[in-house]
């Protein structure tokens, strides 16, 4: 192939990207959507929001979802949901975004940290078990970039061990585990849906469960306007203030923008899929590079590709930097190919020796979390590929070019190989482009 466009020679990807990148889709549906709720002042109401939970219950097929301010308050009212409370400890990959696990602290509870598995990037379900004690209340699972985790280990963990699952699908709305919608397995899940997110209505996020008690939990939690739901005599007896202090009621501008989205969500989900399913068929055998992707007969799929990432092996680059690497490919085009993801969060002084509440020990209890190899290392094994909105094969073509010549003309980058990788990575994922 030609001479790389890092050293001189000519761009890969030359096409207009047009709205290949662009998310979310909005239609006249959501737009004359938000401005009746303007219009009829109906912000803060519940009726429109009580409809679009109905339908995404009935997406997902669980019998609860309570919309939520974002998927940060979801996930806490999850937590609560489930009973972490002061003491207990809960157990989450470290590579995630820290709305997976930063609001037990706020219930009392502590964050312990497991290792990932380096082929799906979630939770290593034979990392769990050691850091189970009897403190753990629960694990939290992140599907993390839309990879679904093995759900029937980690099931067969909790069982085991007597421990409740909260799924964060903040990043795989509508992902597959063996045929089976993922936010189904544990006993809870939250899912972001903010506008970065694939499915993005606005700020706002999701809890479904097909526990009532735990949906009960999350309302008495919460969302004291809606009490009236609650029918657990114990929890009746103490509603009419929100128990956590906190009021987590989506605005209606986003629940009539989810509403819509729900219409044409799986379809657009479909879409992308197809999309970066022949971005990676494009790549397959290339050196180097391996897709971040369930195997295609398995029933399991990614949903989404919110912030799809590729993995990276070096030693088959003769030890190529993933950053000069990442470089390279930059240089062919309008790419926009970094390396690394999501910063572990068990390096962060959070987690070890920051004192939030100024009780004078650090607030999170449960300290160091011991060897994370994998997550240690993930920085250097990940890197950004487009994210497809549109099945368009032959722009689509150009962009899997570019990875394909990078890594074909390895060899080429070797000798100004002098940036070591940043094993740091970044604390919050921001791509939004391709
Ligand atoms: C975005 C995100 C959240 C938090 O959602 P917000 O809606 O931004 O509050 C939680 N978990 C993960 C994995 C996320 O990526």
């Amino acid at each position: 192939m030609s001479k790389l466009a890092l050293l001189g020679g000519s761009k890969t990807v030359n096409s207009e990207s047009g709205d290949m990148f662009k998310w979310p889709i909005i239609n006249q549906a959501m737009e004359d959507g938000v401005l009746q709720v303007l219009r009829d002042g109906n912000m803060s109401g519940t009726d429109i929001t009580k409809k679009f939970e109905q339908a995404y219950a009935e997406w997902i097929g669980v019998k609860y979802a309570l919309a939520h301010s974002s998927g940060t308050a979801a996930l806490q009212c999850a937590m609560y949901g489930v009973g972490v409370g002061a003491g207990d400890e809960i157990i989450c990959p470290s590579i995630t975004y820290w709305a997976s696990c930063t609001q037990a602290l706020t219930l009392g509870a502590s964050v312990v940290f497991a290792d990932i598995d380096p082929k799906t990037l979630c939770i290593d379900p034979d990392d769990i078990e050691r850091h189970i004690t009897p403190r753990t209340k629960a694990i939290v699972v992140v599907h993390y970039l839309s990879y679904p985790a093995d759900m029937d280990r980690i099931m067969a963990i909790a069982k085991k061990h007597n421990l409740k699952v909260i799924e964060d699908v903040s990043h795989a709305h509508g992902a597959l585990y063996k045929g089976k919608m993922v936010g189904t397995f544990g006993d809870v899940a939250g899912y972001s849906l903010m506008s970065g997110k694939s499915f993005a209505i606005g700020e706002g996020g999701m809890l479904t469960t097909n526990n009532r008690e735990i949906y009960e939990r999350a309302i008495v939690f919460a969302h004291y306007e809606r009490h009236n739901e609650v029918t657990d005599e114990k929890l009746k007896a103490g509603t009419g203030v929100p128990w956590g202090g906190y009021k987590y009621r989506m605005h209606q501008l986003s629940s009539v923008v989810g509403l819509e989205q729900l219409k044409k969500y799986p379809a657009e989900s479909a879409e992308i899929n197809k999309a970066m399913n022949y971005f990676w068929d494009l790549l397959e055998g290339v050196p180097g590079l391996d897709a971040h992707r369930p195997a295609k007969n398995s029933g399991s799929a990614k949903g989404g590709w919110y912030a799809c990432h590729g993995l990276y092996k070096k030693e088959e680059l003769g030890g190529l930097s993933l950053k000069r690497f990442c470089d390279a490919v930059q240089a062919e085009g309008e790419l926009n190919c970094r390396p690394g993801c999501n910063a572990a969060l068990h390096t962060h002084p959070l987690f070890s020796s920051i004192d939030v509440y100024g009780s004078g020990k650090p607030t999170n209890r449960a300290g160091y979390s011991g060897d994370l190899p994998v997550t240690d290392n993930v920085q250097a094994m990940t890197f950004n590929i487009p994210w497809f909105k549109h099945y368009r094969p032959e722009i689509i073509a150009e962009y899997a070019a570019a990875y394909r010549k990078v890594a074909e003309n390895y060899r080429d980058l070797l000798p100004g190989d002098t940036q070591p990788d940043d094993l740091q990575g970044k604390w919050a994922l921001t791509a939004r482009k391709g």
